[in-house]
């Protein structure tokens, strides 16, 4: 099929439907016309910093208009668009600017500082920053406001690099995976028609903009649909309600532990929610409890599975099915494929037997960026993408997914790399041995557990233990409960048997 790049499709929906609403942010709306003038702009700006086609553009800020703007203005050069994780601390962040070799950084006025902390480690052209300029760093809106040669959209490959987004693996660090023009297109167009999306949708977008669930599973599949798109600055219930209201929403991309912040707010019960028709939820199965409570005020609720490596969705769950499919999150949408293969990589057909789920179709990446060998571990040769979780499937075909065969924690919605976490832990000098699991949590799906063996008359509790993780690892990654053993089980091989202390928290 044929694809467009990003920057093209926004333009030709800006060229259609200029005079309608797309963008808003804290009460300021961006019609299409005047988004893609900010695009053009800001695309010139880039071109005037030097970006080049193939150039990766690192961007770290809170949700904005302007990281939409940032975005496709990067694609507009046939540049990569990086969106980086605002929560990190300066050395993990580091992490992600050596990995993509960003030439240039943008930051919002507050996250420039955790950059500063660690700019002599990195090789970055230009730093640009939002706000006023700064030492080492050239103020966004001066740039803007100055002359520059108009650039004209370059002509882009659809298989070539739309955005990296860094995301967890199995072991070592985060890896970049790339998604390309054609698979964010395909993407795009598979949410709109496995969900409905349209151009009378209104949509709100609370979700990290960073993480493909904020970018990709309504931000840009709704615009690319021509619908009016809310962006929050951060996840906050009442801010929510309200603009549900102001904006007659209709359209909601929520995680469990979002749902539940909503529903536990003190105007969920009198608020005006009549004009949603659709909560897309991910990341973990919603609870029963919260599905009842959502029907009971006439929210639809529509159960999804995604990952960051398919672009976001890949199995759906109907509205009108979610009580009936219980914990299931639907089955393949409209354009991609999904299967399950068992430990040797042979199919599953049998209903009730689990096996790892494999996605096939144009949403599925072309690999981790500069990662062959990780690369093809996941796409397994046979162009089935190894997704890396455990599900089955009922007799009427649907998934429910089951377990993670990756080492992740998935905790309010963000991911959190076990290895990392133990990583930092191991840094701390009363600490023999650490393994980090994640344990059921009713209000963040799970929770960070760090189990330490601490070394000889030493003492540790979870406080000190936080902070010291804290200064290396974002406050989501700390761990929420402390458990204190004399040693770790292990294989005869001396591997972690992270599974039995998983059983020990699940009937602890
Ligand atoms: P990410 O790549 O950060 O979007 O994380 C994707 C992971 O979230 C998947 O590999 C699953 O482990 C988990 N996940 C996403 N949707 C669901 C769901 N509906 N039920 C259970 N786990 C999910």
């Amino acid at each position: 099929m044929h694809a467009l790049g990003l920057a093209t499709w926004f333009r030709r929906r800006a060229e259609r439907d200029g005079s309608r609403d797309a963008i808003s942010f804290a009460g300021q709306t961006l019609t299409f016309a005047q988004a893609q003038a900010e695009i053009e702009a800001f695309a010139d700006m880039l071109a005037a910093s030097g970006v080049e086609p193939g150039d990766r553009v690192a961007y770290v800020g809170f949700n904005h208009s302007r990281f939409l703007i940032a975005l496709f203005a990067t694609a507009r050069l046939g540049a990569i668009f990086v969106p980086l994780n605002f929560r990190c601390t300066g050395h993990e962040l580091a992490y992600f600017v050596r990995d993509s070799g960003a030439q240039l950084l943008i930051a919002d006025e507050v996250h420039s500082g955790p950059v500063d902390e660690v700019r002599t480690d990195l090789d970055v052209r230009t730093y640009l920053r939002f706000g006023e300029g700064a030492e080492g760093w050239q103020g966004i809106e001066e740039l803007l406001a100055r002359a520059h040669p108009h650039v004209q959209e370059a002509p882009v490959d659809p298989e070539s690099p739309g955005v990296i987004v860094y995301t967890s693996g199995t072991t070592g660090n985060p890896k970049g995976a790339v998604l390309s023009h054609r698979n964010l297109w395909t993407n795009n167009i598979n949410w709109m028609l496995s969900v409905g999306y349209g151009s009378d949708h209104v949509a709100l977008t609370s979700a990290p903009l960073f993480h493909s669930g904020g970018m990709c599973v309504m931000t840009l599949p709704m615009l690319m649909a021509g619908a009016h798109v809310i962006i929050h600055e951060k996840f906050d219930p009442g801010l929510l309600l309200d603009d549900v209201e102001r904006y007659r929403v209709t359209s909601l991309f929520l995680v469990p532990a979002m749902m539940q912040g909503i529903s536990r707010h003190e105007r969920f019960d009198s608020a005006d929610l009549s004009s949603i028709r659709i909560v897309v939820a991910g990341a973990a199965p919603v609870p029963e409890s919260l599905l009842r409570l959502y029907g009971s005020r006439g929210i639809p609720v529509s159960q999804c599975w995604g990952q960051t490596e398919v672009a976001t969705g890949a199995t759906f769950l109907g509205t009108e099915e979610a009580l009936d499919k219980l914990g299931s999150c639907g089955t393949a949408g409209l354009l991609n494929e999904v299967r399950l293969v068992d430990f040797s990589g042979e199919p599953i057909t049998e209903p009730g037997v689990r096996g790892e789920l494999c996605v096939r179709g144009d949403t599925v990446t072309p690999g981790y960026w500069n990662l062959p060998e990780a690369t093809a571990a996941a796409q397994g040769g046979d162009g089935w993408f190894r997704t890396g979780d455990v599900a089955y499937q009922d007799e009427d075909g649907y998934f429910y997914i089951v377990d993670r065969l990756k080492d992740m924690i998935i905790s309010g919605g963000e991911n959190v790399y076990s290895a990392e976490v133990e990583d930092a832990i191991y840094g701390h000098p009363a600490v023999a041995e650490v393994a980090v699991i994640g344990a059921a949590d009713e209000r963040w799906g799970e929770r960070v557990v760090a189990v330490v063996a601490l070394k000889d008359g030493e003492e540790l509790d979870l406080e000190s233990l936080r902070e010291f993780a804290g200064a290396r690892l974002a406050r989501y990654k700390l761990p929420l409960e402390l458990r204190l053993v004399d040693e770790l089980p292990r294989n005869t091989t001396g591997k972690i048997l992270k599974h039995e202390l998983r059983a020990e928290s699940t009937s602890a």
